[in-house]
């Protein structure tokens, strides 16, 4: 087909969160016309990273081998599990530095309309984290949406099933309803988990 292989390039951008098709074509003809070892030294990095990243096996974060930086790190508290949606809700609360227990990254929310229920997102590691008896407050950071409360009311009732004096709070509700944590200033988010209550 003609120009294929361009218009592959703008699915490609397009796909990404946040860039829609006039971005799209802003990038491509930008990277193509004037700044093709950019472009090279992207694809690299890209190639690099595909090979290099993956989940850390303790929390599920993004890192380069097997166990990240925060769960090597011997000064965070390990009586302190914060519960994210994902890493970039993880970087936002690690922006704050008002945190210094260890994360979980989810594998996704609990989603009733589309189907997802707990026994697709693998919740078990998590569980047997807490049933270590070594985690005393999990902290579920995940957002105010149908969602996310689904995922945080689950998660309250099986977390107290396997530790029965485990403490489950939630961010205060200082976080706009439906705004993703990464979306939210360093303040607020500190705010959230100075105010945090215990998830019922
Ligand atoms: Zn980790």
């Amino acid at each position: 087909m003609k120009d294929d292989a361009l218009e592959r390039l703008k699915a490609a951008f397009r796909s990404l969160p946040g860039i829609g098709p006039r971005s799209a074509q802003r990038i491509v003809s930008r990277i193509l016309a004037r700044d093709r070892d950019s472009a090279k030294a992207l694809c690299q990095a890209l190639d690099d990273a595909l090979k290099s990243v993956k989940r850390c096996e303790i929390c599920g974060r993004l890192c380069e081998g097997d166990i990240c930086s925060i769960c090597q790190d011997e000064k965070r508290d390990v009586t302190q599990i914060c519960v994210v949606e994902s890493d970039e809700d993880l970087e936002a609360i690690e922006a704050t530095r008002n945190f210094n227990g260890r994360y979980f990254v989810l594998a996704g929310l609990i989603d009733p309309a589309f189907g997802t229920g707990a026994e697709e997102l693998d919740f078990e590691r998590l569980f047997e984290i807490v049933s270590q008896g070594i985690v005393k407050e999990v902290i579920l950071a995940t957002p105010f949406t149908p969602q996310g409360d689904a995922t945080a009311h689950y998660l309250a009732r099986f977390l107290k099933a396997r530790n029965a004096t485990i403490h489950v709070t939630r961010l205060s509700r200082g976080i706009p309803a439906g705004i993703e944590l990464e979306y939210t200033d360093a303040n607020t988010i500190a705010n959230a988990i100075y105010a945090r209550k215990e998830e019922l």
